[in-house]
């Protein structure tokens, strides 16, 4: 018998935790956290207790209550009884946090498997954040090209294009037939030749179903969306039509974006200035030659900002260990160089950081791109504190350039007519209905219910 469960990616964008049985074969497809996990319970840093491990998840049904899924100590405190994992495997889809996050609870002795640039963004993460620990794991990396068994399944990934480099779509191979796992995708981005290869190869496959993601499967779209290009023409617009410095804000993994404003500040002969988190990331997805993304050790265009500490005098004994690679006097920078230099640079400034702009004194009229989702409401806090910001440094008004890293509703559509699988399970979205309006075929799904193949 082969059937699906899912744990999680239900009427809620991310938070995917699919499990797929084939006879006694356990797999898991993703084990993240949904943006929105909790949050009836938890807000701000009210936040559930490290030290009770599962025990508040539990409390609240944040977390399935699996035997022979999770690690020891998190069971401490729960009225689970640890057991000897009952699973075989757990597969990652890509580095979001609504994927990979709750792999911090399971049981070490537990295989997962995930893209070798996957696993390179799990440890420059759980390096450069205090708050990040993914737990003890057996690894085990893969690439396009490879088919890896499990028990009695196959799993094929296959390279899809996303707003994170490293992301896969999977193709599995069960007893009942072929499932595919879109995991996330689009078709807008520089890389959509990849999805373009992940379709093909799943409706060759003639599929028995499709789990597949449908972040903007909705009626009417209220947010501007661009293609990555049109990101980097517009960018390029502004900053060749000004001698101003340009701030960004961006998602910090989205290596595309960073991409796009690397190339506009080389052809505006301007240099990019990130942060050493931003340094060390890339700096590690360099040992991926396939990402192709530029060496900040060695790349004149690339300049790293550091921030005054107390003592003022940038000392290394003031950063982390991992923060003084970027110390060489080529490379490191502070506020009194980015305030004499501003006309020849492109900062990436995230929101949380936006205190550097006390020290960095920018000229009036300075631009700033906000490269991210529109906020959802014009309530929105965190937007109103950021116009302040602006209004107070007499800097313009945002500029709003942002490239989704999912397929709109016309081409999830257009993806599962071209796949033509006998059965649709919608997931990672909050409309499953209109999953249900399009498609004849379409099984909703329920959290924790099994369904046979
Ligand atoms: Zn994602």
């Amino acid at each position: 018998m082969v059937s699906l469960t899912f744990y999680g990616g239900v009427d809620e964008i991310g938070g995917n935790k699919v499990l797929l049985e084939d006879g006694d074969t356990k797999v898991f497809f993703d084990f993240g956290q949904s943006f929105t996990m909790g949050r009836d319970f938890f807000t701000g840093w009210l936040s559930p207790r490290g030290i009770n491990g599962l025990g508040d998840y539990f409390e609240f049904g944040l977390l399935p209550k699996l035997k022979g899924l999770y690690a020891k100590e998190q069971l401490q405190f729960t009225d689970i009884p640890y057991v000897k994992p009952r699973f075989d495997a757990v597969f990652l889809s890509h580095a979001h946090f609504d994927h990979v996050s709750h792999i911090q609870f399971l049981d070490p002795e537990i295989p997962v498997y995930l893209g070798v640039g996957t696993k390179l963004f799990l440890e420059a993460m759980e390096k450069t954040s205090s708050f990040c620990s993914y737990g003890e794991h057996r690894y085990q990396t893969f690439r396009t090209g490879n088919e890896i068994r499990v028990g009695n399944i196959v799993v094929e990934p296959v390279h899809v294009d996303h707003s994170i480099p490293a992301a896969y779509g999977f193709l599995l191979h069960t007893s009942e037939g072929m499932i595919v796992y879109t995991g996330d995708l689009r078709a807008h981005g520089p890389r959509k030749d990849m999805t373009e290869e992940f379709a093909e190869r799943a409706s060759q496959s003639e599929p028995v179903a499709i789990v597949c993601e449908g972040t903007r499967m909705v009626e009417k779209e209220k947010r501007k969306n661009y293609s990555e290009r049109q990101v980097e023409k517009l960018s390029e617009k502004v900053v060749s039509s000004t001698d101003k410095i340009v701030f960004v804000t961006r998602y910090s993994r989205d290596m595309d974006r960073f991409r796009s404003f690397y190339d506009v500040a080389k052809s505006n002969d301007r240099k990019i200035v990130v942060s050493p988190k931003t340094a060390h990331l890339l700096g590690r997805l360099v040992d991926d030659r396939r990402l192709d993304l530029p060496d900040p050790l060695k790349d004149e265009d690339i300049l790293v900002y550091y921030k005054r500490k107390r003592s003022g005098c940038f000392d290394d004994k003031d950063y982390y260990v991992w923060e003084r690679d970027f110390m060489d006097k080529d490379k490191m920078v502070t506020y009194k160089f980015v305030h004499e230099n501003q006309s020849g640079l492109i900062m990436d400034l995230d929101f949380y950081q936006f205190a550097e702009l006390i020290d960095i004194k920018p000229d009036s009229g300075s631009h700033f791109i906000h490269s991210m989702s529109e906020p959802f409401s014009e309530e929105d806090i965190e937007d109103q504190v950021m116009r302040n910001w602006l209004d107070h440094f007499n800097m313009k008004p945002p500029h709003q350039f942002h490239a989704s890293g999912h397929m709109n509703r016309q081409e999830i559509t257009d993806l599962i007519k071209y796949v033509n699988p006998k059965r649709i399970f919608p997931i990672h979205t909050e409309n499953q209905k209109l999953f249900k309006k399009n498609f004849k075929n379409v099984q909703t799904t329920d959290y924790g219910r099994k369904y046979r193949l």
